[in-house]
């Protein structure tokens, strides 16, 4: 099996080669992630520049516990989690049997998925048809990455024994806390919002600057079986996503409230 490894924390982060000594367990592993930390990217991708790739000399420690069943290359990208996805998928190193973009240091929960630079990357992975995983542990500041690295070796060994439901993509979060502490797991609904942005100001006149910060967590009950209640609750949370935004509920509402803007655009009936 082979498993390209992208990430948002950048490619020293600790998160990313937890992960890599987990998959190589499952499969051949091939990083390719961003040079730099590009957490809260979402999706965005480099179209106005080249992006240089560079060749990683890996860390001896990846291979001196001698349980590696399949090796692992690695790659920098000077770009965005996106472009190191596609860049891995579309040129360095080719079509994979899974994408896993992480393990990120902080929860990924609710409508932050959509800011999410881990769910930005796996993204590209799931757009072009591949089974997909982002995954993410729930503390920014001494995260435990083991309970993740372990439930992705236990899935990367069950995708290489059963081939995925098509149309995988998951988003899995996994409280930051010893296995033993972990109650259960739940396949979950995506939340709504998790974190509210704080604005501050500083300076005057021209040099007035503002700084945009995504430290106000919500307060209140999560809805019961969504991916912000499991996590509230220290279970780890399996969300399977789609990209359809699209909204059916209000059709006939916005049918009679925008009945007269066609007319009023084109001076005709359409
Ligand atoms: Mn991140």
């Amino acid at each position: 099996m082979k498993i390209l490894l992208t990430n948002d924390d950048g490619i020293e982060a600790p998160g990313l080669w937890a992960a890599a000594r987990a998959l190589r367990l499952a499969g051949e592993v091939f990083v390719v992630a961003p040079d730099r930390e590009q957490s809260g990217v979402g999706a965005s991708l480099t179209l106005h520049s080249s992006v240089r790739v560079n060749p990683v000399l890996l860390d001896p420690s990846l291979d001196g516990d001698g349980s590696a069943l399949y090796p692992v290359t690695a790659y920098s990208v000077e770009g965005t989690p996106g472009d190191s996805c596609i860049l891995g998928l579309e040129s360095v190193v080719g079509g994979v049997d899974l994408v896993v973009s992480g393990i990120n240091a902080g929860s990924n929960l609710g409508w932050d998925v959509v800011v999410s630079g881990t769910v930005g990357a796996a993204i590209q992975g799931y757009v072009r048809g591949y089974p997909t995983i982002a995954i993410s542990v729930g503390a920014v500041t001494n995260p435990q990455f083991e309970g993740a690295a372990r439930l992705l070796h236990l899935i990367g060994r069950q995708l290489s024994e059963r081939p995925a439901p098509s149309s995988f993509f998951l988003n899995i979060n996994v409280p930051s806390l010893p296995l033993e502490r972990i109650p259960g797991v739940r396949l979950t609904t995506l939340g709504r919002r998790s974190y509210g942005e704080s604005v501050s100001e500083e300076g005057t006149g021209p040099e007035r600057r503002y700084w945009i910060s995504r430290n106000r967590p919500f307060s209140g009950e999560p809805k019961e079986g969504t991916d912000i209640w499991a996590l509230k609750n220290n279970l780890v949370s399996i969300t399977p996503l789609d990209i359809n935004l699209n909204y059916q509920g209000q059709m006939t509402e916005l049918e009679s409230l925008l009945a007269g803007v066609p007319f009023q655009l084109l001076g005709h009936r359409d």
